[in-house]
Formats: structure tokens, sequence, C-alpha cells
């Protein structure tokens, strides 16, 4: 059950206080802790123009895009320097969403940002680990 807006015809969910789409006071508030969440959502809303009417339908966030691109370039150039923010950014975004601050469908992305940021910093510690025990051997092994 859906509770109309009556300022811009928004459907928003009967524990909302305040609209999701025009940030307007909805009738019937019965509900303190629901209020200020809406407000901070409509807050955070109209600071970030998002398009979203809700918190957890609705595209990845665009923080969670960033950890997941940060984490495949790290892959990619084989440096640690996209890894630690990726894993950073992705952290940061999995906590949003878990708080139900950030739309769910991030929560994949986030979690490929955080975990492949890790992953790529242990195969590079590997990778060096590897490479230095080559040039120790060969150090040895040259006349
Ligand atoms: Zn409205």
């Amino acid at each position: 059950m859906s509770k109309p807006c009556q300022n811009c015809r928004q459907p928003n969910p009967p524990e909302a206080v305040f609209c999701f789409n025009c940030a307007s006071p909805l009738s019937g508030e019965q509900n303190g802790g629901g209020r200020q969440f809406n407000q901070q959502w409509n807050q955070r809303q109209a600071g970030q123009n998002f398009a979203q009417p809700a918190a957890l339908p609705g595209a990845a966030s665009r923080r969670a895009i960033i950890a997941a691109v940060l984490a495949f370039a790290g892959m990619i150039c084989c440096i640690p320097l996209t890894s630690i923010p990726a894993i950073i950014v992705g952290r940061m975004e999995i906590n949003a969403i878990k708080q139900g601050q950030s739309p769910l469908n991030g929560m994949k992305l986030a979690q490929v940002g955080f975990w492949g940021g890790i992953i790529v910093i242990l195969l590079q510690i590997v990778g060096f680990l590897f490479w230095l025990l080559l040039s120790m051997v060969s150090a040895v092994l040259e006349p």
C-alpha cells in the first residue's frame, strides 16, 4: 500500500513522512525514526540530484561503479595505486548499502571493488616476492 504525494503524485511507502521525490511533507505522520530517515534521504537527494527515489531499488551508485573500475584498473595495470582506493571506496559503499543509504544494486560492484582490490594487492605482493626470489637466484648463479 503506497502513499501518493499530494504535491507531485509520487507514490511513497506508507511509513514515509516526506515525499521521496519532492521532499514535501506527507499527511499522517506517525513514525519519528522514519521521519528522520526520510529527511536525511531527501537532503541527500537534493544535494546529489539522484534520479532514484528510494534507497534500496535503483541502479548502482557511482561510488560502487568507481570501486569496481578501480579494481579492474589495478588488475590490468598491475599497480597497487588503484587497488588501495578500490578497497577503500568499495568498503565505504558496502557500508552505505548496508545502512540503506545506497542502492542495493551497487552491492555486487562494491564487493568486486573491495575484494578485487584485495586480491590484486595480494597477487602483486606474491609477484613481487617471486621476482625478488628470481633476481636473487640469478644473482647467485651469474658468474
Ligand atoms: Zn512529492
